[in-house]
């Protein structure tokens, strides 16, 4: 639910670190942040780093035609390439390789079959479909068991770099294991920070041990771009389908991404199917739709914004994207806050309450109600400043500082005073209020009121 927009909707900027320089990136952290108080918003931060990513050399005068039915080689010394010979950003290639393995440059638009390894710094590969290519273009290898460690020394460096700036979130590409994610939360937890991480889907591994990365991981992104040369491109609506449902199943938050609304990037209005392509992601359940190059290189940076905001207000009319209640695990340690947020999310459904409020430290309860995808909007009290940002990614979750821990009765009277207040509620409204008892203890919530605002 998207509905705690001021001017055109943006919730949280993804800084890509594929491109720029670290100056760049603290002139936009910096801008981000001062807009946060000047307009009272918490937009939050995310820092994609860029994994194993593998890219060719630089082409002779930045372009060469690549002939169908022709052979050319890759190879890891390093020189500029030309139509018979390119290079590869990844030494252990002509280890890893084998005969008949695919090869895709440039997002898929050209295709190269290996023909023979010499296994030290040479590949023979023939050309299925060529055509022109240029310069440090991606390339994909689907079929191949790639041997480099997720976390590459550039990645480490970004990290710490993100970290030192205190991003909300941290995206990790190309993962392809549970243990990916698990080394980047050690990383974090280590330097003594709170960044929430983020699995980029968009590897065949990370969808085969789909269930334990959603576990550990705090969100993924459904990176389509990737996805879809990784994998046949026609996979993909039904994987974006199930990352989504089970991401709701386990409480965790889930980006759209890629291609939303390409056409934007030179195009004043999107193309019909692009509308129903963030509809869809929308209806599926969504927390979050993202914008690449439409925003950081495109024409019309705001347009686009304003376009995907009357997309998804339009969906959020439709009664069956919400309630999607699913009951807690019982025998678990979470399953008294677990229950609380369930019944919380039913009885707002049934007595058609007008909000549900909470407070929470680390942001489970926020995760949690949000989850159940309520029709009422979920107000988060915390005195915890950085989760105010990290939650804008969080589905229908409006979060508020609030530090006062007074008796339960005046801090429930408190939080739906200040929901008043920012004229989101009005009097006579029903809402209810979750809550752990005695609230100095800063407990698992364990307590659920229902009342009428003053
Ligand atoms: C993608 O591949 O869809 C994606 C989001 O990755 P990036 O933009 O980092 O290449």
């Amino acid at each position: 639910m998207f509905r705690f927009w001021k001017n055109e909707g943006l919730d949280i900027c993804r800084i890509n670190f594929s491109h720029g320089d670290y100056d760049a990136v603290l002139s936009t952290v910096k801008n981000i942040r001062d807009l946060n108080k000047k307009l009272n918003r918490h937009v939050g931060i995310l820092a994609d780093l860029q994994g194993p990513k593998l890219r060719i050399g630089v082409i002779k005068n930045n372009l060469v035609q690549l002939e169908n039915g022709k052979e050319i080689s890759i190879t890891t010394k390093e020189k500029e390439g030309d139509a018979e010979e390119i290079y590869i950003t990844y030494p252990q290639f002509p280890q890893d390789v084998k005969a008949g393995e695919l090869v895709l440059i440039d997002d898929g638009k050209i295709h190269l079959k290996v023909i023979d390894t010499n296994g030290k710094d040479s590949v023979r590969c023939r050309i299925i479909s060529g055509g022109p290519l240029s310069s440090k273009k991606g390339v994909n290898l689907p079929n191949t068991k790639i041997s480099l460690p997720c976390l590459t020394l550039k990645d480490l460096r970004d990290l710490d770099f993100a970290l030192e700036q205190d991003f909300d979130w941290i995206g990790l590409s190309f993962v392809r294991s549970v243990t990916d994610i698990v080394e980047l939360k050690e990383i974090i937890k280590n330097k003594g920070k709170r960044a929430r991480v983020i699995a980029k889907i968009e590897k065949p591994e990370a969808i085969k041990e789909i269930d334990n990365i959603i576990d550990v991981t705090d969100g993924i992104m459904v990176a389509r771009g990737d996805l879809g040369v990784e994998l046949p491109m026609e996979r993909v609506p039904l994987i974006q389908k199930m990352l989504v449902q089970k991401c709701i199943e386990m409480s965790k938050p889930v980006i759209i991404a890629t291609q939303m609304m390409e056409s934007m990037i030179t195009s004043y209005t999107p193309t019909r199917a692009e509308v129903n392509d963030v509809a869809n992601a929308v209806m599926d359940g969504a927390d979050a739709v993202m914008l690449s190059a439409e925003t950081s290189v495109g024409k019309y940076p705001v347009k686009v914004i304003e376009i995907m905001r009357r997309i998804i207000t339009e969906v959020e009319e439709l009664d069956t994207i919400y309630h999607k209640e699913h009951t807690p695990q019982i025998k678990t340690i979470t399953y008294i806050t677990d229950s609380i947020c369930y019944n919380a999310c039913s009885l707002a459904h049934h007595a058609g309450a007008k909000a549900l409020i909470s407070m929470t430290n680390s942001g489970y309860t926020a995760f949690k109600l949000s989850s159940h995808r309520p029709k009422a909007p979920i107000f988060i009290f915390t005195d915890n400043r950085s989760l105010l940002t990290t939650l804008s990614l969080v589905w229908g979750v409006r979060g508020f500082f609030y530090d006062k821990y007074e008796s339960t009765d005046q801090t429930i009277n408190d939080l739906k005073e200040m929901v008043k207040k920012e004229g989101h509620l009005k009097s006579d409204d029903l809402v209810i209020n979750i809550a752990s008892m005695p609230m100095k203890e800063k407990g698992r919530t364990n307590m659920m009121k229902l009342s009428y605002i003053q």
